[in-house]
């Protein structure tokens, strides 16, 4: 029998679509993607961006808090073996003492217990294939799963971008990352100089956060100013282990097979000049692409390949039944509380569009 609604993607827009479809009775189906190194290697492991991240600071309802009592809250709150997934911030040597927002891991596994509660079921798989040419539509998993939907939410989000050079791709996981939390704490890094490329609040963030670990992070920018919000921007300003290497570019990562990354070549982008700097990490923060592979070509997207959505202040896309959201159809505010938001659209939308259809 078909499922009635498929939610594919486990970041706050899949969870929020989840806890709203499953209050409705909708039964939902959510596909929180495979944990493979591949998808550890492109950053699209299951619980999305937001669990690359560390201190949530905008998501409402997350003002600063001890870090115990979060602790105690994930312990009520969790399951055992999903709270084993966060112990590492309240024990140990890289546990957070005094105040802070909940991390996104944090706020990732609570909206995954959440829609839990309400009884969505979880497969923990890639969608990899798509049939939206039949209905009820046929999606096809890594794990050869093949699950037929009468409504489909896409929620599969966004990953890093990286510039595309070789050396770039010899280094990755030697040094070169786009993910400062995955990575930051890892030794080689330890007092050493750190190179972040970008100059949004990604960049910053980043930025921000290694100069926990090394003993300066260069932030290289390829304009003289800052794309980021003007309070991480006076972040970055006001921190000493920030120097900003402005009208930038990275040219060429340095480095060898023994020790990984040891430096960069950086190419100015006014005039011809290059400069090397000696560093044992490169950090990209350059924007995200979409991830859509998957639907190949079957819904209508733009030309950076994010889902066109079809109907003003809608969720849905080119294909009646399916619906998207999150960052696979945001390339504008990409943030998490707008992908939650747009989450709740996306069941509403669904669940209103079944009842017309008379599948309920
Ligand atoms: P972004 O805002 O698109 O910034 C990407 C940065 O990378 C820009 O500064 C861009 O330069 C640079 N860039 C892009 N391609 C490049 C290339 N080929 N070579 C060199 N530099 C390149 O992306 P983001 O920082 O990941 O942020 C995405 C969204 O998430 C934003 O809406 C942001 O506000 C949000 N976000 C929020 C927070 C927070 O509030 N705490 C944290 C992270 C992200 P130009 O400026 O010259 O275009």
């Amino acid at each position: 029998m078909a499922e009635k609604v498929v939610i594919i993607g486990s970041g706050p827009a899949g969870w929020t679509a989840a806890i709203y479809a499953a209050r409705a009775n909708l039964e939902p189906l959510v596909f929180e993607g495979a944990i493979t190194q591949e998808n550890s290697a492109k950053g699209t492991l299951p619980l999305g961006q937001l669990n690359l991240t560390t201190e949530v600071e905008n998501f409402p309802t997350w003002p600063y808090v001890d870090a115990s009592v979060l602790q105690q809250f994930s312990k009520s709150a969790l399951p055992e073996e999903r709270y084993n997934n966060l112990v590492g911030f309240y024990e140990g040597k890289n546990a957070h003492k005094g105040k802070r927002a909940a991390y996104g891991p944090e706020q990732m596994e609570y909206m995954r217990q959440q829609a839990v509660n309400f009884g969505t079921r979880i497969i923990t798989d890639d969608i990899v294939k798509v049939d939206f040419s039949k209905h009820p539509f046929a999606l096809h998993s890594l794990g050869g799963k093949t699950v037929d939907a009468l409504a489909v939410i896409i929620a599969t989000g966004a990953r890093a971008n990286y510039l595309g050079l070789p050396s770039e791709e010899r280094f990755k996981n030697n040094g070169v990352s786009a993910c400062a939390v995955c990575d930051g704490a890892l030794p080689r890094f330890r007092n050493k100089p750190i190179v972040v490329v970008g100059g949004g609040d990604s960049a910053v963030e980043e930025a921000t956060y290694l100069t926990k670990f090394a003993s300066v992070v260069y932030l290289v920018h390829r304009r003289d100013q800052l794309r980021a919000s003007k309070i991480m921007q006076q972040r970055a300003f006001a921190n000493a282990k920030i120097e900003i290497k402005w009208n930038r570019v990275l040219d060429e990562v340095l480095g060898n097979d023994d020790e990984g990354v040891t430096g960069v070549r950086l190419r100015s982008t006014t005039d011809e000049a290059t400069e090397e700097l000696s560093c044992a990490g490169v950090f990209l923060a350059i924007g995200h692409t979409p991830n859509t592979d998957f639907l190949q070509g079957q819904i209508e997207c733009d030309d950076k390949g994010y889902i066109i959505r079809k109907k003003p202040h809608r969720t849905h896309t080119s294909v009646e039944g399916v619906f998207a959201a999150g960052d696979v159809a945001d390339n504008y505010y990409r943030q998490a509380v707008t992908a939650a938001g747009s989450g709740c659209m996306a069941a509403l939308d669904a669940e209103r569009w079944l009842a017309e259809k008379g599948f309920e």
